[in-house]
C-alpha cells in the first residue's frame, strides 16, 4: 500500500480502478482534494458538503466519498516549506480522482503556476470546460439555453509549454543567430523568442478523447478549432491529424461536414458523428450567432484559452462554469476562476464553479445520479433568487445571502 511523507489517507475508502479507458469506482472511494488559497478555504467545504449530501441522497446511504485532504499552495508551504510537495502528486496519482480549489501563483519562487505544474506532473491532457446555461443565471445574451458546448482544450503543448525566451538574453540572440544562419529568416534583434511546438502525439490523443466522449454521450458534433490557414504546421496539423484519428479509429462512428454535404445532400446519418472544423476567429462569431450548431470543440492549447472564457461569459461568467483536467487513468477537477484573495475567509464568494466541478467529476465517477441532482438543484436555488454577491448585483431587487447560505439552500433543493 502507498505511504507518504506526512499524509494519512482515509482506511474507511477504497481505492479508484481504471479500466478499458473508464475509472471502476468502489462504493467509498478515497478522493483528494486541495483546499486551494484564498477563498479556497470558503467555498471547498461548501462544495463537499453539497457533494456529501447529493451522494447520500441519490444512493440512499450506499455511498460516499472518503475525502482526504491533499496539500499545495500557501498550506503546504508551511507544512511542507514548498508549494507542490511529493506526497501530493504522489496522492492524485494514486488515487486517480481528485478536486482541488483555486491556487495563488507563487511569487518570485521559481513556478510559473502551481496549476500548470500539476498538469505537468500528472500529464493532464485534457482541459475539459463544459459550458452549459443554468436557468436563473443571468447573461449577457438574448438566448444563452442555446449553448451546449463542452470544450476539450489541450493542456500540454502550444504556446503554454513555456518554451520562451526574454529579449537581450543569449538564449534569444542565439535563436536569433541560428535562425538567420540556417535558414535565412530575419528575425528583430530586439525580440523576445517564444516556440509553439504541437506533436502528432499530444493532438490525436487529445481529439481521440474528444471524439469518445461525444459518442459516450450521443453528442452530435466533434469541431476542430484551429488557426491552420496561417500556422499550417502547427495549427494545421492540428486539424489534419484530428481528421486521421476519426477516419482511422472511427470511422464507422463519425462522418465528415463535407461528405454530408457533398455525398449526402446535407443529410446526416442516423447516430453518426459529425467531424467539421472551423478557424478560430471565425468559431468566435459562431458561438455568438448559431452555438447550436456546436457540441464538442477540440483545440489547441491557446485557442482553448481564449474560446472557454467566451463560452462561459455566455452562460453566466467563469464563477459559475466548472473544469476538469483529465488524463489517462487520472483527473483532477478544479474551480476555473482564481483564488480572488480579496474576499479570502469572508463567506461571501459563489461556490457554484466548484460544486459544478464536483459534478462534473461525479460524472466522470459514473455517478450521474448525484451530478444530475446537484445541477438541478443549483437551478432551483438560483430561480428561487438565492444568489451570492456577483449573480445579486445582476440581479434586480436581490438581496445576496453568503457562500454557506447559498450551498444550504443547494442542498435544500437536492
Ligand atoms: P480571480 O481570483 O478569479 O478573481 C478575479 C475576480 O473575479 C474577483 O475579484 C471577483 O470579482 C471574481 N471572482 C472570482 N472568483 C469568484 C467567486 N468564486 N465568486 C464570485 N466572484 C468571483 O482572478 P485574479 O484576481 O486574476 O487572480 C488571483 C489569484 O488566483 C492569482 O494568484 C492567480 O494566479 C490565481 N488563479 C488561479 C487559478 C486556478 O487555481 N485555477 C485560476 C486563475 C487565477 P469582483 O471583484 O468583481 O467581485
Amino acid at each position: 500500500m502507498i505511504t507518504f511523507d506526512k499524509l494519512t489517507y482515509p482506511e474507511s475508502g477504497d481505492v479508484i480502478g481504471y479500466e478499458d479507458g473508464r475509472f471502476v469506482v468502489p462504493d467509498h472511494p478515497v478522493v483528494p482534494f486541495i483546499e486551494g488559497d484564498g477563498t479556497g478555504v470558503d467555498i471547498t467545504p461548501q462544495m463537499i458538503k453539497v457533494v456529501d449530501a447529493a451522494v447520500n441522497r441519490a444512493f440512499n446511504g450506499a455511498r460516499n466519498i472518503a475525502w482526504f485532504e491533499v496539500f499545495a499552495g500557501e498550506k503546504a508551504k508551511a507544512m511542507y516549506g514548498e508549494y507542490l510537495p511529493k506526497d501530493t502528486v504522489n496522492a492524485i496519482k494514486h488515487f486517480r480522482v481528485a478536486i482541488k480549489g483555486p491556487l495563488s501563483t507563487p511569487v518570485g519562487g521559481g513556478i510559473r503556476s502551481l496549476n500548470v505544474a500539476l498538469r505537468k506532473e500528472l500529464d493532464l491532457y485534457q482541459c475539459l470546460r463544459p459550458c452549459r446555461y443554468l436557468a436563473g443565471v443571468p447573461s449577457p445574451v438574448v438566448h444563452p439555453e442555446r449553448m451546449q458546448v463542452v470544450i476539450f482544450r489541450e493542456n500540454t503543448e502550444d504556446v503554454y509549454a513555456g518554451i520562451e525566451w526574454a529579449k537581450d538574453t543569449p538564449e534569444a540572440r542565439k535563436m536569433i543567430g541560428f535562425l538567420k544562419d540556417e535558414y535565412k529568416v530575419i528575425v528583430r534583434p530586439d525580440s523576445g523568442i517564444g516556440v509553439k511546438p504541437m506533436s502528432e502525439t499530444g493532438s490525436k490523443r487529445l481529439v481521440r478523447a474528444a471524439i469518445k466522449y461525444a459518442i459516450k454521450h450521443g453528442l452530435p458534433s466533434v469541431t476542430l478549432m484551429h488557426k491552420g490557414n496561417i500556422m499550417k504546421f502547427t495549427e494545421g496539423s492540428f486539424k489534419a491529424w484530428g481528421y486521421e484519428v476519426a477516419a482511422a479509429e472511427f470511422a464507422g462512428e463519425t462522418v465528415t461536414e463535407d461528405e454530408v454535404n457533398k455525398k449526402l445532400g446535407g443529410k446526416v446519418p442516423d447516430g453518426k458523428l459529425v467531424i467539421k472544423d472551423r478557424i478560430a476567429d471565425n468559431m468566435f462569431q459562431q458561438i455568438l450567432l448559431r452555438p447550436e450548431e456546436y457540441s464538442v470543440v477540440a483545440t489547441p492549447n491557446l485557442n482553448g484559452d481564449y474560446i472557454s472564457d467566451a463560452c462561459a461569459a455566455q452562460v453566466g461568467g467563469l464563477g459559475v462554469a466548472p473544469g476538469g483536467n483529465v488524463g489517462d487513468g487520472v483527473s483532477l477537477f478544479e474551480a476555473i476562476h482564481g483564488t480572488a484573495p480579496k474576499y479570502a475567509g469572508q463567506d461571501k464568494v459563489n461556490p457554484t464553479s466548484l460544486i459544478l466541478s464536483a459534478a462534473l467529476m461525479l460524472e466522470y465517477m459514473e455517478w450521474d445520479e448525484a451530478g444530475d441532482a446537484i445541477k438541478k438543484a443549483l437551478e432551483r436555488t438560483i430561480q428561487g433568487k438565492v444568489v451570492t454577491y456577483d449573480l445579486a448585483r445582476q440581479m434586480h431587487g436581490v438581496t445576496p445571502v453568503s457562500c454557506s447560505a447559498f450551498a444550504e439552500a443547494v442542498i435544500g433543493n437536492l
